[in-house]
């Protein structure tokens, strides 16, 4: 995914008014009708269809005349959107480089007006094109709002909810600092992805310290469903940080013992065969007060942890994420998981951001996966106060 950030600053309050008429039109729309987004820009002499062409030139919408004639937003248009707002509320002002590149993220480095370096994560949920995601799901099809736009707001909001509860609950996460749309944007961890660490100094204590994690996580309530070598941060300290949780499910889960023995089963896999240690898998119901001996030989004891289930939900509450958002994503990740991540479909939505027209060309897959060059660069959008009419999109 390209993120030219440099486009940002020639684009005029009309330009944004008018790609944000597009956005609320998509609350209804599929495709909004051209009629429709001059109605709600309310831009005088026909000036919405002047810069509509503009926003079509720089791929922030996409023209499909497949059914009637519209627009849509692109990813750009809407991370163009998400950015803006952010930078308004002087949460970061410029864009730096392209850090992580996920199936269902891109990731950057953000610069505050102070110099402190962030992390902004763009959430892709649904990175599948829209009509593919609804032709195959039954729940879908009742809801037009289901659309990557609410889905990618959705996991975006809810990684920022969690991250804020467990930050407040003192567990080893990104301070999580603002949110807005599909776009979470949080403290930079100095440190590495476990899979690129080759040596420990002290292995037992790391190994110890992960595994103490998902036993805490799961008296509170929560397994983190994806906690691998990917998703845990190490310092030079061999200080360990945990990040990315949009696919977090709470103990009452039914399949909740499934995901939390995987959870563990990763981190053993992963540490017996890159370090090296011979652990026998019952260590892990040595750990903590939650183990018992019961009919799973010692496994977590879930049915005394349940109670603890709605533990965070107070939090998350507070942080506008809804036991119904909880619902709604995690149908969506269940409905993903059951379809095993086709890669065809990302090609669909390659062809839908090609803003020239729907006749796609079909653009290089590769280039969405290259680290984007835009060097920090000051990014001063606009003195203009800032417009939220859409915080909640879709
Ligand atoms: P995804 O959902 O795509 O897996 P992650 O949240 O796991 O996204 O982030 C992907 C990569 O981006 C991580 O492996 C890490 O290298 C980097 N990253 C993410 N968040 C941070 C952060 N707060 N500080 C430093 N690096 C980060
Ligand atoms: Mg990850």
């Amino acid at each position: 995914m390209k993120l030219d950030v440099n486009a940002l600053r020639y684009l005029s309050k009309d330009d944004f008014r008018v790609l944000t008429a597009v956005e609320m039109g998509m609350r209804n729309h599929e495709i909004v009708p051209a009629e429709l987004v001059d109605r709600i820009a309310g831009l005088k002499h026909g000036g919405t269809y002047k810069v509509l062409k503009n926003l079509l030139k720089h791929k922030l919408v996409h023209h499909d005349s497949s059914k009637y004639d519209g627009f849509r937003l692109t990813y750009l248009g809407y991370d163009f959107l998400a950015i803006k707002t952010l930078v308004n509320r002087g949460v970061f002002s410029a864009v730096g480089r392209q850090i992580g590149v996920g199936k269902e993220s891109d990731i950057f480095e953000v610069a505050a007006e102070d110099g402190t370096v962030l992390v902004m994560k763009l959430h892709r949920l649904g990175r599948v094109s829209f009509r593919a995601v609804k032709s195959k799901r039954d729940y879908l099809s009742h809801r037009s709002s289901y659309n990557w736009l609410y889905l990618s707001r959705l996991a975006a909001l809810k990684e920022f909810a969690f991250m804020k509860a467990l930050g407040e609950h003192e567990f080893p996460v990104p301070t999580a600092i603002d949110c807005n749309r599909h776009c979470v944007v949080m403290s930079l961890i100095q440190g590495y992805p476990l899979v690129q660490v080759k040596q420990l100094q002290n292995p037992d204590d790391v190994f110890e310290t992960i595994i103490g994690l998902i036993v805490r996580l799961a008296e509170h309530g929560l397994i983190h469903c994806d906690f691998n070598e990917f998703n845990i941060m190490i310092d030079d300290n061999e200080k360990i940080t945990m990040i990315d949780f949009p696919q977090m499910v709470s103990v009452s889960h039914r399949n909740a013992k499934m995901y939390f023995d995987r959870d563990i089963e990763c981190v053993f896999k992963f540490f017996r065969k890159r370090f090296n240690l011979s652990y026998e898998e019952e260590r892990e119901h040595d750990e903590g007060s939650v183990s018992n001996s019961g009919e799973d030989g010692g496994r977590l004891n879930f049915s005394s942890i349940e109670k603890s289930a709605g533990f965070l939900d107070k939090e998350l509450a507070a942080s506008g994420f809804t036991r119904k958002d909880q619902d709604d994503i995690q149908k969506y990740i269940e409905g993903e998981k059951e379809d095993g991540g086709d890669d065809d479909e990302d090609e669909d939505e390659d062809d839908s951001e090609n803003g020239d027209d729907d006749k796609d060309g079909d653009e290089d897959e590769a280039s969405d996966n290259e680290p984007i060059g835009v060097q920090i660069s000051s990014l001063k959008m606009s003195d203009q106060p800032e417009e939220r009419p859409s915080s909640n999109t879709a």
